[in-house]
């Protein structure tokens, strides 16, 4: 198969991420006989410096002119004191906005390699734990009428909601859970909120459709309460801009280590997807070799599973990661507790190494 791919490095251990997962990706390509040819964009930080801005049109339509767009990560303390609308982060907006991904896939899994490394008590975890978030993206109170009163003493924000805004996101919740384990939660806050309640209205009459799906409701404080008291109770949780935003990072600190998610953006499936891992573009360590590589390449197999419809390509990937972390090979930030162990025993490596060690099982 041929494909396009729009790589957008970004800023600070962006392009260190995404030049591990384009080896990945050739050697799927290699292996499976296709063929991936790579577009580079030039957004965030690195797009102010050259353009003046964080992403200019000509590059957000070589996104929309591929077959899906990987991303490392955009910013860092250069641009901290930029006014907010030349700001690296408003690349990921616009994006998002350009391309139309209103979904936002987060799939939380603890790997059982890495259970140390996750703050809850071992019969909380139990086996493991795998849940997938599906945030709305493009709309609700980040995006609604906001303002400052003339004195300043006075600001708002509005969480505006359409049937249709929710439908697709609860609609693919329920996709989703019909694949896995067939429990969809929807997460509000309806005993307050109007556009909560019409989340709750909305789900109700899409669940006919799904027969097989259990369907439940929490509130976002419980919610938050019940990822940390008993999160194996969730399979596919499906919720508004903001409350994802908050949920999906609490979930994504339970698994242990941010240098192991992966996130895809979709849309209604006719335009490309992006993907990218969700850590940010760790200032701290760019350039240094020290960055995990995983999320950034567990990120490329969804894209070859979600884009490109690769399920055994995705799958190979993701394989060669286990495969790798079974046999102890750890990034600094995977190694935790046990980093004097796991460098005593030559296996704490970097992310080039990391990247090779994936590379060279796939082709096994
Ligand atoms: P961060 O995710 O970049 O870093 C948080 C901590 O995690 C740091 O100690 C970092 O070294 C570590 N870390 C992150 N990714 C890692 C990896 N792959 N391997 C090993 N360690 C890793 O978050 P931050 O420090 O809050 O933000 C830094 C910059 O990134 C800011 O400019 C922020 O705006 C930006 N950011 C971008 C995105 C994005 O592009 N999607 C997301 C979040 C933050």
């Amino acid at each position: 198969m041929n494909k396009t791919i729009a790589l957008i490095p970004g800023d600070g251990i962006g392009p260190d991420v995404v030049a591990e997962a384009v080896n990945v990706l050739n050697a799927v390509a290699d292996k499976y006989g296709h063929h991936f040819e790579y577009k580079n964009v030039i957004a965030g930080g690195c797009a102010i410096d050259k353009f003046g801005k964080p992403l200019p049109q000509e590059q957000l339509d070589i996104c929309l002119n591929s077959d899906a767009a990987l991303l490392g990560a955009v910013g860092g303390p250069k641009w901290d004191n930029l006014p907010s609308e030349i700001r690296p982060e408003k690349a990921l907006l616009g994006l998002r906005g350009g391309m139309k991904v209103f979904a936002n896939l987060r799939p939380a899994v603890m790997w059982k390699q890495l259970k140390d490394a996750c703050p809850l008590k071992d019969e909380i975890v139990g086996d493991g734990l795998d849940i997938l978030i599906v945030r709305e993206l493009t709309g609700g109170i980040y995006f609604g009428d906001r303002g400052t009163s003339e004195d300043q003493n006075t600001a708002w924000d509005t969480e505006k909601y359409t049937r249709p805004e929710i439908e697709r996101i609860v609609r693919m919740g329920f996709e989703y859970a019909q694949k896995r384990q067939k429990r969809l939660c929807v997460v509000d806050k309806a005993n307050i909120l109007n556009s909560s309640q019409l989340w709750r209205r909305v789900a109700e009459d899409v669940k006919k459709d799904y027969p097989d799906v259990t369907l439940s409701y929490l509130y976002i404080d419980n919610a938050s309460m019940q990822l940390v008291r008993n999160p194996r109770q969730f399979d596919v949780i499906a919720t508004s801009n903001m409350f994802g935003d908050i949920l999906s990072d609490e979930a994504s600190q339970i698994t242990g280590s941010i240098g192991m998610l992966a996130s895809a953006s979709l849309g209604d499936g006719t335009g490309p997807g992006l993907y990218e891992p969700i850590h940010g573009s760790a200032p701290d360590i760019a350039g240094k070799d020290l960055a995990n590589p995983l999320a950034t390449i567990l990120s490329a197999a969804m894209l070859l599973r979600y884009s490109f419809s690769m399920e055994k390509e995705a799958r190979d990937i993701e394989n060669a990661v286990n495969a790798v972390l079974d046999e102890g090979w750890r990034t600094g930030d995977i190694a935790g507790a046990k980093r004097d162990e796991v460098s005593a025993a030559g296996k704490l490596v970097g992310t080039k190494k990391m990247g090779q060690l994936v590379v060279d099982r796939i082709k096994k």
